[in-house]
């Protein structure tokens, strides 16, 4: 048997489980070896590192991270998907529950968003991310698996061409101002539609990112994501106006901009997140 899911063997999965994908779970599931490929190369995932995905689903892009020779864990919130996987992997690459030895493959069935501990400590994030949960899990992931130092991941291409933006640009915005809290990022390229099923109705891009020193503590993190929050909510207004309910009132804002060495007249699309940092440290 091939070590990679095509269309035949995703359809016959699908069937096997009688899966509807739904919308809701954002279930589109690869049906293209040559794209899981694409996908596992540009992450350099290597032989002997744990990578960790986020909705395995039917296994596609697992297996290929799995033919590196490297150990994944998996999170997958479906109970039917979680359970089968461990059966797909077998079947198709048994090197990879050697016997009498550890198997590289760990299933979690949880909701991603609540994973806030993993049995072994992943090096790369690699996904293909349920759409509708895609920031909020990148955030997550970064936020609670400091061991993360790059990943590679395939989004809505909105979501992650604003992820990668940089300040002054049309599509920069609290995503992007809390992307660049933990890392760089750059998008690696559009994806087909035709490499789904179902075929989403969105287009589809690769983003990845390389962790960089945390540049403030966890207390400093929370305070300036709220004012990035703060700031995009109206993101045409000025800063001392946006800013005035967070930081009390339009002439504490301004007063604490100015400190920061900022203009109260500017606006939150043309900061970068070390200049939302220093507004947090503005205060008494
Ligand atoms: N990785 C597979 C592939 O490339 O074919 C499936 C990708 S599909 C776009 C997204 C997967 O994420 C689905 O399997 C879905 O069930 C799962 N999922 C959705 N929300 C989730 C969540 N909150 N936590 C974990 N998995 C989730």
């Amino acid at each position: 048997m091939a070590a990679l899911l095509g269309p035949a063997e995703i359809r016959d999965l699908a069937g096997l489980l009688d899966i509807q994908p739904t919308k809701k779970l954002g279930q589109n599931f690869v049906i293209d070896a040559n794209t899981v490929r694409r996908i596992v190369r540009v992450a350099g995932v290597t032989t002997g590192e744990t990578a960790v995905e986020v909705g395995p689903g039917l296994g596609s892009l697992t297996l290929g991270l799995l033919e590196t020779g490297a150990s994944v864990v998996a999170v997958e919130i479906d109970n039917r998907l979680a359970a089968q996987l461990p059966v797909t992997v077998a079947e198709m690459q048994p090197d990879v529950y050697p016997s009498g030895g550890t198997a590289r493959l760990t299933v979690i069935t949880q909701d991603a968003l609540k994973v806030t501990a993993l049995p072994d400590a992943p090096s790369v994030l690699v996904a293909n991310l349920p759409y509708n949960v895609s920031v909020p899990v990148l955030l997550h992931f970064l936020e609670h698996f400091p061991t993360l130092v790059r990943g590679l991941v395939m989004v809505q291409a909105e979501v992650g061409e604003r992820l990668a933006a940089p300040p002054g640009s049309k599509v920069y915005g609290a995503p992007s101002a809390k992307a660049a809290w933990y890392g760089q990022w750059r998008t690696h390229g559009k994806v087909s539609r035709q490499v789904f099923w179902p075929v989403p109705n969105v287009d589809s891009i690769l983003v990845g990112f390389d962790r960089t020193a945390l540049p403030g503590t966890e207390a400093e993190r929370l305070a300036t994501f709220a004012i990035i929050d703060a700031a995009f909510q109206q993101r045409r207004k000025m800063l001392r106006q946006s800013l005035s309910v967070v930081l009390g009132s339009s002439a504490e804002a301004s007063a604490r901009l100015e400190a920061a060495g900022l203009a109260p007249t500017s606006r939150g699309e043309e900061l970068t997140v070390l200049d939302f940092l220093a507004i947090a440290r503005t205060a008494a």
